[in-house]
């Protein structure tokens, strides 16, 4: 199932999650296990998980390219394809974004189907629901990427920003974007300096796709290079992603993937810039499984 052994709680967890695998998509690993039983008999086998963290990091930037370039392929978008992955799935990717209608995944990377596991909330806040469903890949099929997708002019942050900043709760369970965002408000308080709100949208992505890096589930992952978190920030207007933290090393032969090491893809196109890295080091805090709320900052409840 995990191409470098899970670590044991994870492969707990994942014995446990590869039963939900079947059931929530008929996914994850084509190996059938113990008990395993198979709905067809010849399931497909189309992808098997081959890349490292630096591969899939170079293929997810290439596909950004292209359409930052407007030489898109529109890569397994056809019947074939969906022949191919009916019966299972090995997506090389995992994007949490914001729900903004101008920053649909699968376009500004140029993928296809069964290509990326795509969660998409309001300012990409996350919660115990997400955070369960960002760490499904990586813990059942050995998916080697998570990028969160933060964007310019995000309407989400700017409410929160603009709630926290006047003391008023938004209406609603917008309310629980706003907790869930509130950590990357006071660290944008601390910081000062103008442009308060493209600040907390860049704290936002930094600090979801470190915490998740640094979550106890995903740590293991990351730790032995199986799984790579990269936080980017999406401009409208070129339509670049600009890689904020966490781009595994340069693609090279065996496994890479060193969190918070910058990196490119070996074009010139997408732009890679040190970011910071809170590191694998917060492993052992006592949250909850499932949890990827700023340190010491409980999650808000309800906030999914
Ligand atoms: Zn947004």
């Amino acid at each position: 199932m995990d191409r470098a052994g899970p670590p044991r709680r994870s492969a707990l967890l994942a014995g446990g999650l590869a039963l939900a695998a079947g059931a929530l998509s008929g996914c994850a690993a084509t190996a059938g296990g113990p008990g395993r039983t198979r709905a067809r008999p010849e399931p497909a086998a189309p992808n098997p998980q081959t890349d490292t963290p630096a591969e899939a990091y170079a293929r997810l930037m290439a596909g950004n390219r292209r359409w930052v370039d407007g030489t898109l392929r529109h890569p397994d978008r056809d019947p074939t394809r969906r022949e191919l992955v009916a019966q299972s799935q090995t997506p090389y990717g995992v994007v949490l974004a914001c729900i903004d209608s101008r920053v649909p995944p699968e376009l500004v990377f140029d993928t296809g189907l069964g290509d990326l596991y795509v969660l998409r909330t309001g300012g990409q806040a996350v919660g115990p629901v997400v955070t369960g469903s960002v760490e499904y890949g990586p813990m059942t099929s050995a998916t080697p990427l998570v990028m969160v997708l933060g964007h310019q002019r995000c309407g989400a942050v700017q409410a929160a920003y603009e709630a926290a900043r006047d003391g008023k709760r938004l209406p609603g369970n917008l309310e629980a974007i706003a907790r869930a965002l509130r950590p990357a408000y006071e660290q944008t308080v601390r910081q000062g300096g103008p442009d308060p709100v493209d600040r907390m949208i860049r704290n936002q992505i930094t600090l979801t796709a470190d915490d998740l890096r640094a979550n106890r589930d995903l740590a293991p992952l990351v730790e032995k290079g199986a799984l790579a978190v990269v936080g980017g920030y999406y401009s409208l207007d070129t339509g670049r992603v600009e890689v904020l933290t966490g781009a595994p090393t340069v693609a090279t032969p065996g496994r890479t993937g060193t969190p918070g090491t910058p990196g490119t893809p070996g074009t010139p196109g997408p732009t890679v810039t040190p970011g910071r890295t809170s590191g694998p080091g917060r492993t052992s805090g006592p949250e909850p499984a499932g949890t990827a709320a700023p340190s010491g900052t409980p999650l808000p409840t309800g906030a999914s």
